[in-house]
């Protein structure tokens, strides 16, 4: 029977040093940390992530401010908007909620935010340093499976890691993160479903990592015996919310596994603030370095 990774208590953990931390940083530099957010209209879902933000920022003594913009706002006025916050020294972190409306490029606004103020991690020079092993701003999710398995005190080198999904903010951070510790990595998508291999993959993984958003995918009959298993997916089954992998079964074949929800979802807006007190850090490390 596999042992919980319960992301709440490790968010706890991580957020008492990081209280201590904004603390000494809004000292010595006699300002506030603030983290902007820009939500492209309203919608429910998008609210239910800011307002977490908001409490999670406000609990370590960051000052939240959330700027709504009309849904339908061009481009270009979008561009405008992000530079005004890139200019604005008293913003130290700037994040756009996801989804945006699908007249906006996603891509094109990651790269449009200053690589220091990038909390999320997303700008193309971030992501360009995981492939160099310069790992400075992580994205969020990935940071919050890494820390996960961290706990667990599984050596990666050497170990088959298995990653079912294969997105910008999830899977290929992740596949890089674990190639950076010698892990021997495979990455599967929607084709290895349709070539019928996922099975194949699964089994052989002693690290598994779902992140795909389809209830339940994974039978827990296909995880090898001993595996450590993460489940990013959040889903909806009616009234209950339910990862990637089919948990009850998962649970009796698996060493450690996480719950849904309360395993990666927690973590997730902690690894966004502890991105921001990065950003800060690496900011005055800039400052400083004409100095040396
Ligand atoms: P995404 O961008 O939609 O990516 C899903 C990935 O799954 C794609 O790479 C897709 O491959 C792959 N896929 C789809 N169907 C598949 C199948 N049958 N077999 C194998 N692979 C398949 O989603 P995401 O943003 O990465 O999020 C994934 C899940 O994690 C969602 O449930 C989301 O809500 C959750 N999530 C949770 C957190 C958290 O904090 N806990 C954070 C972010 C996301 P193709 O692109 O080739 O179709």
């Amino acid at each position: 029977m596999a042992r919980l990774l319960e992301g709440k208590a490790l968010a706890e953990k991580i957020k008492s040093g990081l209280r201590l931390e904004v603390a000494g940083l809004k000292a010595a530099r006699g300002a506030e940390l603030v983290l902007a957010s820009i939500e492209i209209g309203r919608n429910a879902s998008a609210q239910m992530y800011t307002n977490a933000q908001k409490k999670t920022a406000e609990s370590l003594g960051i000052e939240y401010r959330l700027h709504t913009v009309d849904k339908n706002i061009s481009d270009r006025e979008l561009e405008d908007f992000i530079a005004g916050l890139n200019a604005d020294a008293s913003v130290n972190g700037i994040i756009v909620q996801m989804p945006v409306p699908a007249h906006l490029d996603a891509g094109k606004i990651s790269a449009l935010i200053a690589v220091n103020k990038d909390v999320e991690g997303v700008h193309p020079s971030n992501m360009g340093g995981l492939l160099f092993g310069r790992e400075k701003i992580i994205p969020c999710t990935a940071a919050a499976v890494m820390e996960l398995i961290k706990e667990t005190q599984v050596e990666l080198a050497g170990k088959d890691v298995v990653i079912v999904g294969h997105s910008e903010i999830v899977g290929k951070p992740l596949c890089l993160l674990l190639l950076n510790r010698l892990a021997t990595v495979s990455v599967c998508h929607i084709a290895t479903s349709q070539a019928g291999k996922l099975r194949d993959y699964v089994g052989r993984a002693e690290v598994l990592i779902v992140a795909v958003g389809k209830a339940e995918l994974i039978p827990g009959e296909w995880i090898k015996e001993g595996a450590v298993v993460i489940d990013v997916g959040i889903n909806k089954a009616g009234d209950k919310t339910v990862g990637d992998i089919a948990f009850a079964q998962a649970q009796m074949r698996a060493s450690w596994i996480t719950p849904v929800p309360g395993g990666v979802g927690p973590l997730t807006v902690t690894m966004l603030m502890r991105n921001l007190v990065e950003a800060v850090k690496l900011g005055a490390e800039s400052v400083r370095a004409p100095l040396k």
